[in-house]
């Protein structure tokens, strides 16, 4: 099995692709060159398509409902971990039913927690086995990614619970994501708007700007999880969902699953 890049070896090649294009400036700034110049831009369109979550060099990538209905659809990423059962405790308390892109792991880790989604009638789909970062990734590797999780997901529930669409750990794609994904049958999923959840900022911080967001047609991306570390907490997330759908009553918006907003 392959090792999935983490997210700080992302960033370090991030970085270091940052800085050879600075070192191909400054060389550009220095000659003139042409070829310099054709492969600054060639690496900068590159970085684009494969690090911005919504973009669509890569295939297309479902961003938001259509605007003219009063629904919106929230969304959690990398669980089910420990904040989960709270999180289901607060959409039950708001009838509000959720999509949980969950990894493979995790459903192996608490296959009680995916029939507690099914059981209460959330959308399970799918963000891959363990958050490897898919943009250097060739179609076998994302491919596997996405049949450990069914596997994951169906024995935790049974066949048929698993939703085919797919999020992108952070949203990150290379050439070879968009096809080996529609090749086994999902739709790319991305996000209307995220509230960078995942940093903690507290809970009325994470409540303020979902209300904010959500307008009709929104996918909020919200965190029951850590992708990077299985047993840290989103207390703030879970601790933000009563405000959350209350702040969507008061703007008239319906919060529905992803197959309820895209019907
Ligand atoms: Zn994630």
């Amino acid at each position: 099995m392959t090792e999935p890049m983490t997210k700080s070896r992302t960033i370090r090649r991030i970085v270091a692709v940052e800085a050879a294009v600075l070192a191909a400036a400054a060389g550009m700034h220095r000659r003139h060159s042409l070829p310099a110049a054709g492969l600054l831009v060639a690496g900068a369109a590159g970085a684009w398509a494969a690090f911005r979550p919504g973009s669509p060099v890569f295939g297309p990538v479902l961003r938001h409902g259509p605007r003219d209905r009063p629904q919106a659809a929230l969304t959690f990423d990398d669980g089910p971990g420990p904040s989960t059962p709270a999180i289901l405790d607060a959409l039950a308390d708001a009838g509000v039913a959720a999509t949980f892109f969950v990894l493979g792991r995790q459903a192996r880790r608490h296959p009680e927690l995916i029939r507690r989604m099914r059981d209460e009638g959330h959308q399970v789909a799918s963000h891959g086995y363990d958050h490897g970062i898919l943009v250097m990734r060739g179609p076998g590797y994302v491919r596997d990614q996405i049949a450990r999780t069914e596997s994951a997901v169906a024995d935790a529930a049974g066949p048929g619970v698993l939703t085919h669409l797919f999020r992108a750990p952070h949203g990150f794609r290379g050439p070879a994501t968009w096809a080996a994904v529609h090749s086994a049958g999902y739709r790319m999923i991305g996000w209307t708007r995220g509230v960078f959840d995942s940093a903690d900022p507290g809970p009325d911080v994470v409540a303020e700007r979902s209300a904010t967001a959500l307008a009709p047609g929104c996918i909020l991306l919200l965190h029951d999880a850590d992708g990077w570390d299985p047993d840290h907490a989103r207390a703030h997330t879970a601790a933000a969902i009563p405000d959350i759908c209350a702040a969507a009553r008061r703007k008239g918006l319906a919060l529905v699953t992803m197959d309820g907003l895209v019907a």
